[in-house]
């Protein structure tokens, strides 16, 4: 088995880092062919495995839809550049969301997508737009925030906020395990960190 090669050796043919490699690994849907090994400097990769992984890499990257979308989203460039981080079982609703702006364009409004990210497990997006449309925006936003609270940012499919000891996210029931042992505190009491945080501030106020 001369030509397995390493995480690392992978990594570097890929043009990937580790952490996205061993991510992928874990999120368990593309897999290297070799038995994965427990220690993630153990595992190897055949030479078959690469065209899978560069796909799913693509797929993360959401590579088709700037292509598609490019009239309304230009990546940021240079220090402190933001993108759009967070999984790709969120493409759907990022693209109705873009779907939404094109609307407001096609009506003669400004308005692009700037970038977006995950944080307690829901979407948030960041717009530029014309003043006299940022409350329809800024409601689409919304939208796309509830929708993503019941969307798994791994594959999309039906999911709930997921509470971990040390983190949460939106996940189906095929990919809960990223958040390790379900906190009972907290996992499926706690659906929306935000409304829950309000709630909390509202009671103390009385
Ligand atoms: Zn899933």
């Amino acid at each position: 088995m001369a030509d397995l090669m390493t995480l690392r050796e992978a990594a570097v043919i890929l043009d990937a880092d580790l952490v996205t490699l061993v991510h992928i690994i874990e999120v368990g849907d593309t897999v290297p062919t070799p038995p994965v090994a427990k220690d993630f400097k153990d595992i190897v990769f055949a030479p078959d495995d690469i065209e899978p992984f560069r796909a799913e890499l693509r797929r993360r990257r959401f590579e088709a839809f700037k292509a598609e979308y490019a009239d309304l989203y230009a990546e940021d460039t240079g220090p402190g550049a933001r993108h759009l981080e967070f999984g790709p079982g969120w493409e759907g609703i990022l693209r109705e969301f873009c779907d939404g702006l094109r609307d407001f364009q096609a009506a003669g409004y400004r308005t692009r997508l700037r970038w977006g990210k995950e944080k307690f497990g829901a979407l948030r997006l960041f717009t530029d737009c014309a003043d006299e449309i940022a409350a329809y925006v800024g409601e689409r936003r919304g939208i796309a925030y509830g929708k993503s609270l019941r969307t798994c940012q791994e594959c999309g499919e039906l999911a709930r906020l997921r509470f971990g000891h040390s983190i949460c996210l939106t996940l189906c029931d095929r990919h809960k395990h990223l958040v390790g042992e379900p906190d009972p505190e907290r996992d499926g009491i706690i659906l929306d960190v935000d409304a829950w945080s309000r709630q909390q501030r509202e009671g103390e106020r009385g």
